[in-house]
């Protein structure tokens, strides 16, 4: 299948209220302009160079989500254009952030990455942590980044009663997080969901998923 007629399929079954960022990581700039010729203008990457070089070869209207562990130095290559960073997971990067996005004048939107898996793997903050973050006066002062929502991801197994437990826990996390609205930070956003479960993600709460294989087809990492 092509990757319009694998996009246009996928599109045809989410419901209105979900956002779908296409996961072009590893994929050449062809691939992401069929997507983008077939209507699509979110693309996540998961690298922040590969992301800044891309950004470079695509038309200005794409907009770029960063849905990878971000190293600190790192975020100063984006700055001037990412629209969402998901993976944030603690203070001190939303820190540098901000810094970053003071620079351009630019507010930078933000999602707190949660460690829902049981894996050791997976990054993120626990719920308590982010809360804690959320009310913090350090955060507080921070006027150049906005939180507008969570992320997470679930345990690479194929136990779907796990995998449908953690994202529930995100939800609930997302609930309980959302009490907290202050200037900087208005909770919408739920960006939960990959190829292989983005339906259960959906059932369980997600607006927002982030689907790679599905679209462009299985990635080959042995090319890199
Ligand atoms: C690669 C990646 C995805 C997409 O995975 P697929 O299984 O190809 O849909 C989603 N989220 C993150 C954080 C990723 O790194």
């Amino acid at each position: 299948m092509s990757i319009q007629k694998n996009l246009n399929n996928l599109k045809s079954k989410l419901p209105e209220h979900v956002t779908l960022v296409a996961v072009s990581k590893t994929k050449p700039i062809s691939d992401l302009m069929e997507a983008y010729n077939a209507g699509q203008r979110i693309f996540g990457e998961n690298k922040i160079q590969e992301m800044v070089d891309k950004h470079e070869d695509m038309p200005d209207d794409v907009k770029w989500h960063m849905i990878g562990h971000v190293q600190r130095n790192k975020v100063k290559h984006m700055a001037a254009f990412v629209s969402l960073i998901h993976g944030v997971d603690n203070l001190k990067l939303l820190k540098e952030i901000n810094k970053q996005a003071k620079k351009h004048d630019r507010i930078i939107d933000c999602l707190l990455q949660i460690k829902i898996a049981s894996e050791d793997s997976k990054f993120g903050m626990s719920p308590d942590e982010a809360s804690e973050i959320l009310q913090s006066n350090a955060f507080s002062e921070l006027q150049h980044i906005k939180v507008i929502g969570v992320m997470g991801m679930a345990t690479f197994t194929n136990d779907m009663n796990q995998i449908e437990n953690e994202f529930k826990l995100l939800k609930t996390t997302f609930d309980n997080l959302k009490e907290v609205q202050t200037a900087n930070c208005k909770l919408q956003i739920i960006s939960m969901g990959m190829s292989g479960d983005y339906e259960l993600a959906i059932d369980c709460g997600s607006n927002m998923i982030r689907v790679g294989s599905s679209i462009f087809g299985e990635r080959n990492y042995s090319k890199q």
